[in-house]
């Protein structure tokens, strides 16, 4: 059942007399609760127990953090249809997208938990001393990795479930040994809670310090930053826009003790699709891309929102066929009222720029949160000439820059800011001469695509959800996939210790 109100460790707390209620897109009407931000004496509270909690929590063993994760994805899957019902009111997303990211987000869960229950992604190193070692003795050494300490993590507004309460930013600091402070997005608040009741249970259930873990609500940006000012912090997870994510980083820079926050913000994910490509499979990639912009109604940060190409016979074809294609698909309702009325104004802002040319729009919605698909194109010179153009466009909305010849191509990507990812669409004999391209798109993005979309990030491994800044603010990391672990730890090494009192997973 939804409280409206704050989890304050283990403990449910609406203090406040500041509320406010999440909105159903598709209805365009505001949902039954009412949702109480917290006061500052609850965050206080929740911020000290997450500090008192962190002293415990860090020396808890892997094996104990896997039944605590493991547990709170059986919880969440406990939540059963009054969790995807909750997801749907607050989203205006349809029940496979929430069933989908429920799975995604209990995988998540389950895979960390693998992952703690071996020491290994602590990546030790150890380093044998020699005491008789001549002209000096060398010291016995022992690297690990240690956690940072509580962890503020902000839900973000499009993925309710994979990057929210539970997703792989809290999945990840609580397996590195963090407690975890959410604070709630406030599209989103009952989803939240319910999630966040599914960890309480499983914090109780296997015996995790009260404070490990705190669901925090509020809406305006005060809760949010007194979080991240507060010292007892020491690291920050965060998704969503370009000025949200820096405002916080530059927040975070400006305390006495600086900590690290890692932001994964906006990106338009550039993809290339050579002559040949468009030669042999114009109608193809048409649809293929058709799909990807749409897919989610365009609500993803992968979402391919520039697509660059070398004028050909075959150009004006594709464009003309994506554009097409696009606008076929049945438009769908967006995130919030704020989402689209943001994807308003900067999908005009991008078009009504000069050279611009609207190939297809969708005329008709259902109502009035929906958004209109639209494609777009431009020529490679007032491309590059008009940063304007460059910035992320929220929704099922995409750029065609037709540039005059490789190197105009080339440019255009060099003028690009950080992206999460690059795409080539080629052919096999384009294979010899795509070097320049491949060294530029490098250079800009953190994930590169060859013939497929960037939609669709899987959870692994070898996974990089992040690039050069806007796209994060540390490109030396990734939000995604087992090791989105490494920015809530530290290296730490013991010097000369006596083996007994090294930990386990330090001994020889
Ligand atoms: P947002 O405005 O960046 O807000 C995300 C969270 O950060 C919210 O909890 C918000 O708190 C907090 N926040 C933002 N600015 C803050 C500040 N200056 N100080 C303290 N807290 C701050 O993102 P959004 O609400 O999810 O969506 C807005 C736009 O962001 C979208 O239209 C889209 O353009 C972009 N976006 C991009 C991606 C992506 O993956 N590329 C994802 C999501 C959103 P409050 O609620 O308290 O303000």
């Amino acid at each position: 059942m939804i409280t409206g109100k704050n989890y304050i460790g283990n403990r449910l707390s609406g203090e406040g007399d500041k509320t406010h209620h999440t909105v159903n897109p598709k209805l365009n009407i505001e949902n039954p609760t009412e949702f109480v931000e917290a006061t500052p004496e609850e965050l206080e509270e929740a911020v000290s127990l997450s500090e008192k909690a962190f002293q415990t929590y860090k020396k808890i063993s892997g094996g104990k953090r896997a039944v605590f994760l493991n547990t709170i994805a059986d919880e969440i899957d406990a939540l059963g249809n009054e969790l995807i019902q909750m997801y749907c009111a607050e989203s205006g997303l349809p029940e496979g997208r929430a069933a989908g990211e429920r799975g995604r987000t209990v995988f998540q869960l389950r895979a960390f938990a693998k992952m703690v229950r071996k020491d290994d992604w602590r990546q030790n190193v150890i380093d044998v001393g020699q005491p008789d070692r001549n002209p000096s003795p060398k010291p016995d050494l022992r690297k690990t990795s240690i956690p940072l300490g509580p962890v503020v993590v902000f839900a973000a507004s499009n993925f309710p479930l994979a990057f929210s309460t539970a997703g792989g930013d809290t999945a990840s600091a609580l397996a590195a040994g963090c407690p975890v402070i959410i604070k709630s997005h406030a599209m989103h608040s009952g989803t939240g809670e319910l999630v966040a009741s599914a960890i309480i249970k499983a914090v109780k259930k296997t015996g995790m310090p009260n404070g490990v873990f705190s669901n925090i609500t509020g809406r305006g940006r005060t809760v949010g930053q007194a979080l991240v000012k507060h010292p007892k912090i020491k690291a920050v997870g965060f998704t969503g826009s370009i000025a949200g994510g820096r405002a916080l980083f530059d927040l975070a820079a400006q305390r006495n003790e600086p900590i690290p926050v890692f932001t994964e913000m906006g990106s338009i994910n550039p993809v290339v699709i050579t002559s040949n490509a468009l030669d042999s499979r114009a109608e193809e990639i048409a649809t293929q891309y058709a799909g990807s912009i749409t897919l989610g109604t365009g609500q993803f940060c992968t979402k391919p929102g520039l697509i660059l190409t070398v004028e050909s016979e075959w150009t004006q074809v594709f464009i003309k066929d994506l554009a097409k294609k696009t606008i076929s698909i049945e438009a769908q309702c967006m995130l919030h009222p704020n989402i689209k009325d943001g994807y308003v104004e900067n999908g005009n802002l991008v078009s009504q720029q000069k050279g611009v040319t609207v190939m297809g729009k969708i005329d008709t919605l259902l109502g009035e949160n929906y958004a209109a698909s639209q494609v777009n194109a431009v020529s490679g010179s007032d491309f590059i000439s008009n940063p304007k153009m460059h910035s992320e466009v929220f929704g099922p909305f995409s750029l065609v820059v037709i540039c005059k010849d490789e190197k105009e191509l080339i440019s255009a990507i060099n003028h690009l800011e950080g992206q999460l990812t690059g795409t080539i669409m080629a052919e096999e004999s384009d294979k010899e001469t795509l070097g320049e391209v491949v060294d530029a798109l490098q250079s800009r993005v953190g994930r590169i695509i060859f013939n497929g979309v960037p939609t669709g990030v899987e959870v692994s491994g070898a996974m990089t959800h992040g690039g050069p800044y806007p796209a994060s603010s540390d490109s030396r990391f990734t939000s995604v996939g087992l090791e989105a672990i490494k920015r809530w730890v530290r290296p730490f090494t013991y010097q000369g210790w006596p083996k007994e009192m090294l930990p386990d997973y330090l001994q020889d």
